[in-house]
This record gives structure tokens, sequence and C-alpha cells, in this order.
């Protein structure tokens, strides 16, 4: 890892007893672990003893906008609502500009003559973290110099205090083939800074929930009634807050799962990787809105592990422990890495399947827990190659995941 990779991972792996590599002294690596993807022949080239952080050809569900065919998340969800249905409707009305510009007037000057003008967020394309967001309700302030989304806003968001929130939710793909998705259990409820309030769109303290322009806010470190000082809680604190008020944390756990599901099943086969070294961790946005609904705001690659506050170690910390012992390097892969490095001996690397004798992949390992497959889905799974989007069979997995994760 570059030297400017998260400290904290550094960190983690020094105490686990792990060295840096250094190009021409240390004889082998096991991890490379980058903020950027890898070159083809690097995925190529990867031994079964050694793991890279990212996986080839995934940029479609982490950006917010491409030019052409469905190649971002929100094309890719829209396309399959228009395919399976309402199921796919967790992810807000979204529009890209200039491209659909003319759409999204249409669909604005409709609503405009119904009487019911909605709220609309727009976001440019190539940033992140909040930066150059704005919330809108009249035509003339939309304005961008870029490629941006224009998404409708979820102007009814669950409060707590008054202040708005969301969930970054941590999710890692141990393979693309066979696909095989873990949920972390912690993550980080991030909040807003001023009270919720859709007479001022003006105020990002009060709409937008990144950390990055809340820790900005004269009100941080001010005691908001249940929120208290700061802006971030662990899951577990939310956990409790709903349960004390009746909100019934399991049942949007329920949806969450079921929506990483059903965002991974469709670009599976597209990723051909044959090697067992890769894995990825993505940050997944939830906002849950007054109706308990689960929407999905944003996938994104790499997803911070930077330290802001105590809180970040208490999630990131034992996140990326659990990251190590799950990708599976073990002892045994180092001295095969030593081994292959004195002999410059080539290990074939070896595809696993579901059909081995026992899952390749553990159903948890720390406080991840695979929700892809799990035995009320095994039928699918055990497949090679999962079905394709407009096979008979797609349309039965979606059928299924909507009565498990969506129904109760
Ligand atoms: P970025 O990549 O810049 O963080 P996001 O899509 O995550 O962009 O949006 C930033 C923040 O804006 C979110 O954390 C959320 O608080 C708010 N937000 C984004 N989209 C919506 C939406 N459609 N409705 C309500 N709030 C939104």
């Amino acid at each position: 890892m570059a030297e400017t990779g998260p400290y904290l991972l550094r960190e983690v792996l020094e105490s686990k007893g792990w060295v840096p590599f250094v190009e021409g002294e240390t004889p082998y690596w096991n991890l490379s672990w980058k903020g950027s993807r890898y070159r083809k022949s690097e995925y190529e080239q990867c031994q079964p003893f050694q793991r890279l952080n990212h996986f080839p050809n995934t940029a479609i569900i982490t950006r917010k906008v491409s030019d052409h065919g469905l190649d971002s998340l929100f094309r890719l969800l829209r396309t399959l609502k228009g395919i399976y249905g309402s199921v796919y409707d967790y992810f807000p009305l979204t529009f890209t500009v200039p491209g659909e510009f003319i759409r999204f007037v249409r669909l604005y000057a409709e609503e405009e003559n119904n009487g019911n003008k909605s709220i609309w967020i727009c976001k440019p394309a190539d940033l992140s973290r909040g930066r150059g967001i704005f919330v809108f309700r009249e035509l003339h302030e939309l304005t961008y110099d870029c490629n941006a989304v224009v998404q409708r806003y979820i102007p009814n968001p669950l409060l707590i205090s008054g202040y708005k929130f969301d969930m970054r939710c941590y999710v890692l793909v141990r393979s693309y083939q066979p696909l095989t998705v873990y949920l972390y259990e912690d993550g980080l409820a991030r909040f807003a800074t001023s009270r919720y309030d859709t007479s001022t769109l003006k105020n990002k303290f009060s709409h937008l929930t990144n950390t990055s322009i809340n820790k900005f806010s004269p009100t941080l470190d001010a005691n908001k009634d249940d929120v208290g000082p700061g802006c971030k809680w662990q899951f577990s604190r939310l956990r409790a807050y709903f349960e004390q008020r009746n909100l019934d944390f399991h049942k949007v756990w329920e949806k969450i799962k079921g929506m990483v599901i059903l965002t991974f099943l469709p670009i599976a086969h597209q990723i051909t990787v044959h090697s067992e070294g890769c894995f990825e961790l993505y940050g997944f946005d939830i906002l849950i809105d007054e109706s308990m609904k689960a929407w999905l705001l944003e996938v994104n690659l790499s997803p911070a592990l930077s330290v802001d506050a105590q809180i970040d170690i208490l999630v990131k910390k034992p996140l990326l422990e659990d990251i190590i012992s799950l990708v599976g390097i073990s002892e045994e892969d180092a001295s095969k890495a030593l081994k292959h490095a004195q002999a410059s001996e080539h290990c074939s690397t070896r595809q696993p399947t579901a059909e081995d004798a026992g899952y390749p992949f553990p159903s948890s390992v720390g406080k991840f827990t695979r929700v892809f497959p799990v035995p009320s889905l095994a039928k699918y799974a055990g497949r090679h190659e999962l079905p394709r989007v407009g096979e008979p069979l797609m349309k039965q997995v979606v059928t299924d995941i909507k009565k498990i994760y969506f129904t109760h």
C-alpha cells in the first residue's frame, strides 16, 4: 500500500505482524491495497496466496453518471425496475444532465401543472463527499457546468430529534463467481447538524449528512438533543434508539440485505476474473424515510477508512480486522508465497465453485455475515453462473428475494 494509504489498515496489519512490502527488498507480498483500480495484467498475475482489494469492471455500480449504456448505478436500477417492477424501486428517480435535461424538464412541467412540485437534488458526477451538491425546487435554480445527476429529493427522511441521518453500510464482495457477498453488522449513522427544514433548502448542514460537510458546522460539538454532540453514531446506538421507539430495525436491515443482493446479482456474471485473490469493500449509503422505506443513495468504491473522530476507530478498526480474516491470508499462504518467490514457480489459480465440498467461503467472520448465497436462495447459487437479466430464472430469483426480504 502507498504511504498515503489508510493509516488504520497499516496499524491493524502491523499489529498482526505484517511487514510493509518494499520493492526490491521484500521477497514477496500477500496483500495489495490501493484506492484506485489495478491494471488488467495485475489481475491476471495475481497468485493464489495474494489478495487485491479490487475487482475489474465493477465501476458500473459505483459511478454516478456515464454517458452510454447501462453503466451507472441509477441507469442499471432504472432498467431493472422496468423489467422486474417495484422491487427495484429503492433508488430515487434520477436524470443525468445535460444528457437528459429535456426529459427532466418534461417531468418537472408535468408535476408543476398537476400542482405537486417535488424537491430535487443536483450532484456533480465527478465529485464526492457532498462537494458541489445543492437542493432546489425551482427549475431556474438548476445550474451546472459539468456532468451531473438530478435526483428526486427524499423529502420525508426519518428524523432523530429533528435531525436527518443516513447509514453507511459496509459490504464486502469476496467473490463474483460464485457471487459471495457479506454485510457488516456495524456501521455509521451520519447526521446532519442543523434541524431538518425544507423551507431553507440552501442550508447544507440541514440537508446533507456527509461528515466532510458537517465537520465544519458551528453546531458540530453542541449537544443536539438525542443526537448528542458530534455527527455520527455506531449502529448499536441506532439499533437501541429504534428499539426504544418501537421502530423495527430488523425489518430495515432485512430490506438492506435484499437491496444489496438485488444490486450485485445482475452484474455478477460480467466480472469474469478467474482469481480467488480479489475482494472489494463497498460503502452503501442508505436513507430511511418516515414510512421506514430504505433508499439507496449511492454505492461508494473505496469507502473512507480515515479517522475524523474516536467513533471511526471503534467501527473501522474491527472492520479492517474482520476484512483481513475474511480474505483469508494464512501463514500457509505466506509460506507458499515465500516458496514462490524463491523458486519463481507458477501456481495455477483455482476458481472456487459452489459445488465444492462445503462452500469455499464461510457464512460469517467477525461482524461480517454472508448475505449471498444463503440457504433460502441456495438453489440459484449452486449454478456456476447466476441467471442473467432477461432469463426466466432471474425473474424467479427476484420474486424470491422480494418474498424473503421485502414482505413482512
Ligand atoms: P456524495 O458522493 O457527494 O456523498 P451522495 O449521493 O452520497 O453524494 O449525497 C450526499 C448527501 O446528500 C447524502 O449523504 C444525503 O444526506 C443527501 N442526499 C443525497 N441524495 C439525496 C436524495 N435523493 N434525497 C435526500 N437526500 C439526499
